[in-house]
């Protein structure tokens, strides 16, 4: 095996993709992609032009400051929001044209959320919340429900405290539970907006760690936005966003940190 492989794949085309390539597209790929909100007289771009692609087993945080259009980027690629304009193809699949309960399908095929509140339901179990999305989608018996979540929060770490309620876990514990449930539907993508925003420093690490765990050992694709640069340097790739438009995207976190630096001077 050589070089051959690689160098047979055609280059693609202007809109970057070529009809040769099936087998090769990315998981997620967006093209010129605007989110324009008009409020009275005033236009709003809180996405501008976006180009972006990303493969399965990607890690990416994405960084800026607010109102830069982080959540908005997060919200389109999690197929909760629509652009204004552009192509967003998840898995293939253009997503842009697809009527809210399409989204929704292949949301709930692909995608795991977690919230910086961790959106556990407070008088249940951490098996409970778990299960419960494995109650809607493919049918599931109460035995196998039970057995992945089970499964799941010992994965998270969270294997002695399946009958714990929310208010009897820690801050960490409860968004790796929340972790757990967003993964209990096999999603590709794992996506969470501010997820160590209401964590001390200590804490946001043991899910922060979790993070790379899942990225690393189940080649999780995992997509965080952040405004906490230990967060972002355990990413393996950083998106810098201002304005609407992608400043930087890089593997170098110092160059990350100097682009944020400089937008927000
Ligand atoms: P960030 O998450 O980086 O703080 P957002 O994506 O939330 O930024 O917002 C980007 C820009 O779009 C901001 O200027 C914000 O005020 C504006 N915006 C976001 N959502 C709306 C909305 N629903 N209506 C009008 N403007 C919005
Ligand atoms: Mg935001």
């Amino acid at each position: 095996m050589s070089a051959t492989v690689e160098s047979s794949i055609p280059q693609s085309h202007e809109n970057g993709f070529s009809s040769l390539e099936p087998a090769y597209h990315a998981l997620i790929e967006l093209r010129d992609v605007a989110k324009v909100y008009q409020l009275d007289e005033v236009e709003v771009r809180a996405l501008d032009g976006v180009d972006l692609t990303m493969h399965r087993g990607d890690y990416s945080a994405l960084i800026g400051p607010s109102g830069s259009g982080k959540s908005t980027l997060m919200n389109t690629l999690g197929c909760l929001d629509r652009p204004t304009r552009g192509s967003y193809r998840l898995d293939g699949i253009e997503v842009v044209n697809m009527s809210a309960d399409q989204r929704a399908r292949i949301r709930n095929a692909q995608i795991g959320f977690v919230f910086q509140n961790f959106n556990l339901l407070a008088r249940t179990s951490a098996l409970e919340n778990v299960e419960l999305p494995m109650l809607y989608g493919k049918r599931m018996s109460a035995r196998a429900r039970h057995d992945r979540a089970k499964e799941l929060l010992s994965l998270v770490g969270l294997g002695d405290r399946l009958d714990h309620h929310p208010g009897q876990l820690s801050g960490g514990q409860q968004q790796r539970v929340a972790i757990a449930r967003a993964l209990a539907t096999e999603p590709s993508i794992l996506m969470g907006d501010e997820p160590t925003g209401n964590l001390d420093s200590r804490t946001s690490r043991e899910v922060i760690d979790l993070f790379r765990q899942l990225n690393e050992t189940k080649s999780l694709t995992v997509i965080l936005v952040t405004h906490d640069l230990a967060v972002a340097k355990n990413a393996r790739r950083n998106i810098v966003l201002r304005d609407g438009k992608i400043i930087a995207d890089t593997r170098d976190h110092e160059f990350a940190a100097a682009a944020l630096r400089a937008s927000t001077e």
